[in-house]
């Protein structure tokens, strides 16, 4: 017999995400946060996606933004700009930093909340701003 799923099926959000500089890791735990709030979902996964080649989502510090900032400038300082690429856009070191944080994350849903560890935060993680950017966010109940 088939299961019936589809009562359950979710369906992709988008959080729009403005950044302000050629590379912005920006704190977007708040918003994330408002929508498994507003999916009602008790338990389950909630997936992010970065739809940009260009742009990239991690999990790290949020208590100190210092953190998130020595995060970027220590990947700006890792892959230079001016360094020799074969891009013709000429935003090679952009791509290259997108690769290195990936663009998808899955964070645990507890209790209605985003089940994140005591320090940790999501960031939008912005290497060719400053942009208007997307996150697709997918909430899963068990
Ligand atoms: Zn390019």
């Amino acid at each position: 017999m088939k299961e019936n799923r589809s009562a359950v099926a979710a369906t992709w959000q988008v959080v729009a995400v403005a950044t302000k500089s050629r590379t912005h890791i920006k704190d977007i735990t708040r918003e994330v946060a408002g929508a498994v709030r507003q999916s009602g979902v008790e338990n389950g996964l909630c997936y992010l996606y970065v739809p940009h080649t260009t742009a990239g989502i991690l999990i790290n510090e949020s208590d100190d933004p210092d953190v998130a900032r020595d995060i970027g400038e220590t990947l700006d300082r890792l892959v230079p700009r001016d360094a020799k690429y074969r891009h013709y856009e000429g935003n090679a070191d952009s791509h290259v930093k997108a690769s290195l944080v990936g663009s998808s994350e899955i964070v645990p849903i507890e209790g209605g909340k985003l089940g994140l560890g005591r320090w940790q935060g999501i960031f939008f993680c912005e290497f060719d701003g400053p942009r208007q950017r997307q996150v697709k966010v997918r909430i899963v109940g068990d």
